[in-house]
């Protein structure tokens, strides 16, 4: 994929990202929506607000990556694993465009949970 392709899609899955992670801060901070005075309704909206605090932290930390990503993509090291220096699989780019591990070394430590869709 070419380096500029690479990068419109980067800085628009960061749009998506920051926008989901500031949707999920503004509907647990109850913007517009204010606690309930009731109890039991309240238990349900602080247990939504955990799931959005998950949702936003999840964005949060993928949006790292992405602008991760786009710095390595910046200084030409994009496609370079940062563990063994050697080349990351483009599939596996494709598949995962923040990652910074070619796919031996990702299984070696982590493997990357198969979220994060693929944009057309
Ligand atoms: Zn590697």
């Amino acid at each position: 994929m070419e380096p500029e392709a690479v990068r419109e899609r980067l800085l628009k899955r960061r749009e998506e990202l920051r926008q989901r992670a500031n949707d999920a801060s503004a509907e647990a901070r109850h913007e517009a929506d204010p606690l309930s005075a009731d109890f039991a309704e309240q238990v349900t909206q602080r247990e939504n607000d955990d799931v959005l605090g998950a949702i936003s932290s999840s964005a949060r930390a993928e949006l790292q990556q992405v602008e991760a990503a786009l710095r390595r993509l910046a200084q030409g090291r994009y496609t370079t694993c940062a563990v063994c220096a050697g080349d990351i699989e483009p599939e596996r780019l494709a598949a995962v465009p923040y990652t910074d591990k070619c796919r031996a070394c990702a299984e070696g430590s982590r493997p990357q949970p198969g979220r994060g869709r693929v944009l057309g």
